[in-house]
């Protein structure tokens, strides 16, 4: 991690989150993840770039929480005990007050048709395990920042290619 990324990653010292309210630093990043040392190794890594982080290891775990903390983003593994990434991620989009969270997907699966999948079942973002962290650093700033919600409707028109 570079020092000028650490630095943008501070810049944005107060946003509007998307209930609306201005929320202050640190934000706010849900980790859903059964596997113990992927786990930490994120919330290490995230902490590091200013993060205050939630832990999740199933997806049932990871809805409540999100009804409760009201995370700025969601990391969210999509192999998970009791309910799977993408069942977990259909009842948070139900959800009037969070359903508009962005959610990352890490998963193992790097071919494009499981990415294409899903990005069409409303994933704003996919990672390819093993993770990146530098791209994944980039891809949550960029689901953070203010025009994020163009970039979603830019990549809901690509989907509809
Ligand atoms: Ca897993």
């Amino acid at each position: 991690m570079t020092k000028s990324k650490i630095d943008g990653l501070h810049s944005v010292s107060a946003r509007r989150s998307r209930r609306g309210l201005v929320r202050s630093d640190p934000r706010c990043i849900l980790v859903v993840e059964d596997h113990d040392d992927t786990r930490l190794m994120l919330r290490t890594i995230l902490e590091m770039n200013g993060f205050s982080v939630l832990e999740a290891i199933d997806g049932e775990t990871a809805v409540q929480t999100a009804e409760k903390e009201y995370p700025d983003i969601i990391l969210m593994d999509l192999g998970l005990p009791t309910v799977d990434g993408f069942g977990a991620m259909r009842r948070i989009r139900e959800h009037s007050a969070i359903g508009e969270t962005p959610i990352i997907f890490l998963s193992g699966w790097a071919e494009p048709a499981a990415q294409r999948a899903a990005l069409a079942a409303g994933c704003n973002d996919y990672l390819v395990k093993p993770i990146d962290f530098d791209r994944m650093m980039s891809v949550i700033e960029r689901w953070l920042s203010p025009n994020a919600g163009s970039m979603a409707a830019q990549q809901e028109s690509l989907n509809e290619v």
